[in-house]
């Protein structure tokens, strides 16, 4: 068996140096509510904010800013309903280099859409009957197209970590930082990052409490899987860890918490009222937990990654009115 290469904080620095100019350098935000509700200093990392509204672009980005020629004159493929697919698609779009993106035939036209809008080609499949990986790997072999997969790979790793750098460089060293959970390329990355620039930071990965796989994973001492969570937190309905996300997780041991879906909306709430941004349900796992945990928290500095902001405006408006 070949010993995978597992990124490192050089990584993380050599993807901010392709990022710089592609990306945007998202905001922290502060609210001296939000401060006084938890008796503590909060920073936001933004990436509801970023392009595509999610920080999948850097995974992205730099995974494709890193092909060789002849990898980008043939194509990439990516199988995602979700935010990964309009990451790959744009940065595919930015870099010249043609994205094939599978998505099941129900999902949201809207996504469909924006895909398409980047000049992807998307190829549909039906969930219930088809296996996505199988049509993605099928693609790739009949075309020569190179998979992009959305977390299990040490260049998208390495472009997540970018965010926290970021956060680290511009407000200093925390206590404590909390990440969103699903597949663990965001959390793997996010590691990387604070363990170099923030030593001494506690570490929380935030995953639904529909399906805590991560967190028995680590219990367990190998890769647990689960059925597909039923929860509202879609951008982490991931059913195990990756390979490389999993090794990553196991070396530097953070703390796994969960969140409910309860629990993000009461968050969602707390940021459109605070803070007046739009956080997606899986975007509000970090400081749904922050909030939980608020006790052990007081007087220290805190940061949570708000990690993407796509949900539909009528989806949003009724998930805060409880419907
Ligand atoms: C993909 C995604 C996550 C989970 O990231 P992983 O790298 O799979 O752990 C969290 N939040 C949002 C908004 C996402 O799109």
């Amino acid at each position: 068996m070949t010993v995978p290469h597992l990124p490192t904080y050089d990584d993380v620095a050599a993807a901010a140096d392709r990022l710089t100019g592609h990306a945007h350098r998202t905001p922290v935000l502060r609210s001296r509510l939000l401060d006084a509700a938890l008796d503590a200093r909060i920073f936001l990392k933004a990436e509801n904010l970023q392009r595509v509204g999610a920080f999948k672009f850097r995974g992205a980005f730099n995974t494709l800013a890193r092909l060789a020629s002849e990898q980008r004159r043939a194509g990439v493929v990516a199988y995602s309903s979700g935010n990964h697919a309009q990451a790959v698609a744009l940065a595919g779009h930015l870099l010249d280099v043609p994205a094939t993106i599978v998505m099941p035939h129900d999902a949201p036209a809207s996504k469909v859409a924006a895909t398409q809008g980047y000049g992807a080609t998307v190829v549909r499949y039906d969930r219930y009957t088809e296996d996505r990986e199988e049509i993605g790997r099928a693609l790739a072999e009949r075309d020569g197209l190179t998979l992009v997969p959305p977390y299990d790979h040490a260049d998208v790793i390495a472009g997540q970590g970018t965010a926290v750098r970021e956060l680290l460089e511009d407000v200093g060293e925390l206590d404590a930082l909390f990440v969103p959970l699903g597949g663990g390329g965001l959390l793997s990355g996010s590691l990387l990052a604070a363990r170099e620039l923030s030593p001494g930071c506690r570490i929380y990965g935030v995953e639904p409490a529909a399906g805590d796989d991560a967190r028995r994973s680590l219990a367990e001492g190998r890769i647990v899987h689960i059925d597909t969570p039923r929860t509202i937190a879609d951008g982490a309905q991931t059913q195990h860890l990756g390979e490389l996300t999993y090794q990553i997780l196991r070396r530097e041991a953070p703390t796994i918490l969960t969140a409910t879906d309860e629990e993000l909306v009461m968050t969602m709430r707390t940021l459109v009222t605070y803070l007046k941004v739009v956080v997606e349900p899986t975007g509000a796992l970090g400081l749904a937990a922050a909030t939980r945990l608020a006790e052990e928290l007081r007087g220290e500095r805190v940061g949570v990654v708000l990690s993407g902001g796509n949900v539909d405006p009528a989806r949003f408006g009724a998930l805060l009115a409880g419907t």
